[in-house]
């Protein structure tokens, strides 16, 4: 009876557009729940997918250092063979104000194209991407247990330029993964600092002096400070050294990638 009912000409043209709503229903649910493709290799979606982040696992397996033996202090890559959780010399000589820190991976191919769509391709996707790996990685380490995250801001005039915070933007993403508070506007950049990268290692600490000031207290609390790239961490050292005089009782740097 059914067929028969189907196999009219009038019938069949009604159960076509009604499979055809299903479909694009099916897309539609599809399109919100699945990334398009993957955020590195622009595969499609597929079982291997981490679709929370939009990267495939094949291309969070192949960034360069993400298995790499760090300094838990620094994030600095170590040589192969030393105990797990032992510092680099630096840090062991002289340590710094933050306790820990945690990277996604190097700053290198082809993360660091994916950070530079985020800084200058206003690819907001990418900063959600990096934002939803880091807490894979921090909700893995048990020694990094933020209570709440803060941002390293932009100076006014830059965060003007480009419309929004890379490392804000990322923050936002791990917060919300995370379930923990990101205090926006916790930190201020009081004075525009010359590029780090521009600068030599010893001129970049003299470059931030008296650049950043906390707006709020955070006393006895773990603090995650969110950064998208660690190069000397001389940026990430002042601002744990103000947390710190607004009362933070440990700071973890949180970051997209470090400089090898
Ligand atoms: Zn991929
Ligand atoms: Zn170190």
């Amino acid at each position: 009876m059914r067929t028969r009912f189907l196999s009219k000409p009038g019938c069949t043209r009604l159960a076509n557009a009604a499979l055809a709503r299903t479909v694009g229903q099916l897309h539609m649910l599809a399109d919100a729940w699945l990334p398009a493709s993957c955020a590195l290799c622009s595969l499609p979606p597929s079982i291997k997918m981490r679709f929370e982040a939009g990267i495939c696992d094949s291309c969070v397996e192949r960034l360069a250092g993400a298995a790499a033996q760090r300094c838990p202090v620094c994030a600095i890559r170590l040589p192969a063979g030393l105990a797990t959780g032992t510092p680099c010399a630096r840090c062991d000589r002289s340590p710094p104000a933050f306790e820990h820190t945690v990277v996604l991976a190097d700053y290198a191919p082809p993360l660091d194209r994916l950070i530079h769509a985020m800084k200058f391709g206003s690819d907001l996707a990418a900063a959600r991407a990096l934002g939803k790996l880091l807490a894979i990685r921090v909700q893995a380490n048990a020694d990094a247990k933020p209570q709440l995250l803060v941002a390293v801001p932009l100076a006014p005039a830059r965060l003007a330029t480009r419309g929004y915070n890379q490392s804000e933007a990322i923050a936002r993403a791990l917060a919300r993964s995370l379930g923990i508070p990101l205090v926006r506007n916790g930190l201020l950049r009081i004075r525009e600092t010359a590029a780090q990268s521009s600068l030599a290692l010893a001129g970049r600490s003299a470059n931030l002096h008296d650049a950043f000031s906390a707006a709020t207290r955070f006393d006895d609390r773990v603090v995650g400070l969110v950064d998208d790239v660690m190069t000397s961490g001389a940026t990430l050292q002042a601002i744990a050294c103000i947390l710190k005089q607004a009362g933070a009782r440990r700071v973890i740097n949180l970051v997209a990638a470090r400089t090898p």
